[in-house]
């Protein structure tokens, strides 16, 4: 026997989407109810994505930054990792803020149950949690039920050794030999992670481009930085994987040729994810799927049955927390009566490695493709005096300004702490900010963010001999 609920609006997916969307409703005033599968709030940003990752990347960077002091006079002996106690911290890490939500969920009268939904109607959902049976009748719902790993089928994953993020995450192990397969921002940053903890990491993509978001100059700065932490091969695909007792004995293919067998003692696969919509019964309600697999969704995120809204990694790229948690507040709005649009003029993507890789706006690939008349002002880190001072004079920043009004319409970062220093670039962009409004903010001395205004000069023509 179904018990049956009523409410104004019901959110699918705690994930930032999720709650975020929960939270914007019942602060206008909504009656709100939360469903979630899994156990704890967050979805896979604060349990098994952005949030663990960040924690673990954390400790990679003091790593590598305490290993390459030695050239300033001082050096320390090798790390002692302790796995376990790293683990509990991670752990700690997630549940100061998963627990965090949950009290602002309360805070806000949000009922909640903890079980996984299906659409019975484009007006009702059905949901178990343990024992109990829900029928949840809602005005208004609210997909936000994420993505997972993308998969390949051919591939055992009963096999313990063979991870996907979520596994990679959990830090069972250290793997002395670790392959990597995917060059994207999490193939990256678990290189980065797993070799600062002592393995010795391969990474391989199949494509001949790497970090096809960015300009080549920016990924060739990065590739330098890897300076042999771990082994990059692009145009270097799988081809088998024989499963021993000694390990995992991989074939690869490079450049059309086959590569020397190499056992490895772990293989994640990190290749994409996909949005989780197939067990929702969408097909019963008839909404509607793009050609990439995504819900369709409009600009104020409704689907095509108007009074159900999708947000988040399931409207499709980028799938980034931000993105979902602007959606999600536009489709609170809209549902609450307000008449708003989710039409950013940006979004920024960060890879959060050690340095970090940060861009916003167009690329000049993409202002080529869109005809515009643009020019590139780019400040290498070598002539920053805080670079230097800090050991850190590796990077770049690179802008991209439009030749006609010299508004500036794209930018990337590559260097320490570059997912902070986009902020600037950013709201720059969204701002409509032309080089002079950049060039004539005072940035304080010295720092890092100094290169925006600098290459905003540099654009103006007022700074001309760079190291
Ligand atoms: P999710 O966070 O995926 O949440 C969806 C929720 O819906 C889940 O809790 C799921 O259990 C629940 N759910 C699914 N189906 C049902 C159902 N039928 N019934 C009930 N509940 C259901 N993004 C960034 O912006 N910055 C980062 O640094 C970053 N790092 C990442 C690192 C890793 C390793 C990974 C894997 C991802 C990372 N991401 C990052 C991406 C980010 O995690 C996602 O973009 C974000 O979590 C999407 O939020 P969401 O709310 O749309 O979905």
């Amino acid at each position: 026997m179904h018990q049956k609920i009523y409410t104004q609006v019901v959110v699918i997916g705690s994930g930032p989407s999720g709650y975020s969307a929960a939270f914007r409703c019942a602060d206008l005033g909504l009656d709100v109810l939360l469903i979630e599968k899994y156990n704890t709030l967050g979805g896979v940003c604060l349990n098994v994505g952005c949030i663990p990752s960040k924690s673990l990347l954390h400790i990679a960077k003091v790593i590598q930054e305490a290993r390459e002091l030695h050239s300033t006079g001082v050096s320390f002996s090798e790390p002692v990792i302790d796995i376990k106690k790293i683990r509990f911290w991670k752990e700690s890490v997630i549940k100061k803020l998963t627990d965090g939500l949950d009290y602002m969920r309360k805070k806000r009268n949000i009922r909640i149950i903890k079980g996984r939904a299906i659409f019975d109607s484009d007006r009702s959902l059905l949901v178990e949690e343990k024992e109990n049976k829900f029928h949840v009748f809602f005005k208004n719902a609210i997909i936000a039920t994420g993505s997972q790993p993308i998969k390949i089928p051919s591939l055992s994953y009963n096999d313990e050794r063979i991870w996907d993020s979520t596994d990679a995450l959990l830090l069972k192990k250290i793997p002395s030999r670790f392959l990597i397969v995917g060059s994207g921002i999490i193939g990256l940053e678990m290189a980065t992670i797993y070799s600062a903890l002592g393995s010795k990491v391969d990474i391989i993509d199949r494509f001949k481009d790497f970090l096809p978001a960015v300009d080549q100059d920016i990924a060739d700065v990065y590739i330098k930085s890897i300076n042999e932490r771990f082994n990059l091969m692009l145009n270097t695909h799988l081809d088998k994987i024989k499963e021993t007792k000694n390990g995992l004995i991989v074939k690869m293919i490079e450049n059309n040729l086959n590569k020397e067998e190499i056992s490895y003692d772990a293989i994640l696969i990190a290749i994409g994810r996909t949005p989780s919509i197939n067990e929702l019964g969408l097909e019963k309600i008839g909404l509607k799927i793009n050609n990439f697999g995504f819900i369709q969704v409009d600009k104020q995120l409704k689907t095509n049955i108007p009074h159900i809204y999708a947000v988040g990694d399931v409207t499709g790229p980028p799938m980034l927390a931000h993105k979902g948690t602007h959606e999600a507040h536009i489709a609170a709005e809209v549902i609450s009566g307000k008449n708003h649009f989710f039409e950013p003029t940006v979004i920024p993507s960060i890879a959060y490695t050690e340095p970090e890789i940060a861009w916003v706006g167009l690329n000049e690939k993409e202002a080529k493709k869109e005809n515009i008349d643009y020019e590139v002002a780019s400040f290498p880190w070598s002539a920053s005096g805080r670079a230097i001072a800090s050991n850190c004079s590796l990077g770049m920043t690179k802008l991209i300004f439009n030749k006609s009004n010299n508004k500036i319409i794209g930018g990337a970062i590559v260097g320490t702490n570059a997912g902070e220093l986009i902020g600037e670039v950013s709201l720059g962009i969204e701002m409509g900010c032309d080089a002079e409004d950049l060039a004539l903010t005072i940035h304080a001395h010295p720092t890092l963010y100094e290169s925006i205004g600098l290459s905003a000069e540099v654009f103006k023509g007022t700074i001309t001999d760079l190291l």
